[in-house]
């Protein structure tokens, strides 16, 4: 079915914006309207609970979270970018792994499953969509996904 992505985003990014730090103002969200995917909007809803979850859960308390959403021609680009802990490169390539987390440290402070991720890729295979990690500036990580 076609499912409204610009208000599926919309409505994610209010949501965990009350859960994260109060009235502060940490989920940044830029996103174009009127943005239309073919898709299932259950596993859809979960892929963006999921990476903007990760980008709060993974930076200092009230950071800054971006997330953008755009259509370049007949691609829309997903976006959620954060200033947090960052991914080292060795790690890129497992953390799509089911149950695989980083790091000790890191599995001490927060909680999780490492199931986020593994739900993530498996949901854009089937929507033909593609997700890349990449390094914020100066610190952090981004996560893009093209559809
Ligand atoms: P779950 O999502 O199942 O509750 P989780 O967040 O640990 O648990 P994933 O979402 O699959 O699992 O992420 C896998 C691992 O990748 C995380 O444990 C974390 O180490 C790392 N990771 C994911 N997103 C980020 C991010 N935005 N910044 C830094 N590390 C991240
Ligand atoms: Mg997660």
């Amino acid at each position: 079915a076609e499912v409204d992505f610009s208000e599926l985003v919309s409505r994610i990014s209010d949501r965990l914006q009350l859960h994260s730090c109060n009235t502060q103002q940490i989920i940044k969200a830029d996103i174009e309207p009127n943005i239309k995917i073919y898709g299932d909007a259950f596993t859809l809803a979960s892929v963006v609970t999921n990476l903007i979850e990760n980008a709060v859960k993974y930076s200092e308390p009230c950071a800054e979270v971006n997330v953008s959403l755009r259509q370049i021609d007949s691609k829309v680009v997903f976006v959620v970018a954060d200033h947090g802990t960052g991914i080292s490169d060795e790690e890129k390539m497992f953390i799509f792994d089911k149950f695989y987390r980083v790091g000790a440290e890191n599995t001490r402070r927060t909680k999780g499953t490492g199931l986020g991720l593994f739900i993530v890729k498996e949901v854009l295979q089937q929507h033909d969509a593609e997700i890349v990690v990449k390094d914020n500036v100066p610190q952090g990580t981004i996560f893009e996904v093209t559809f």
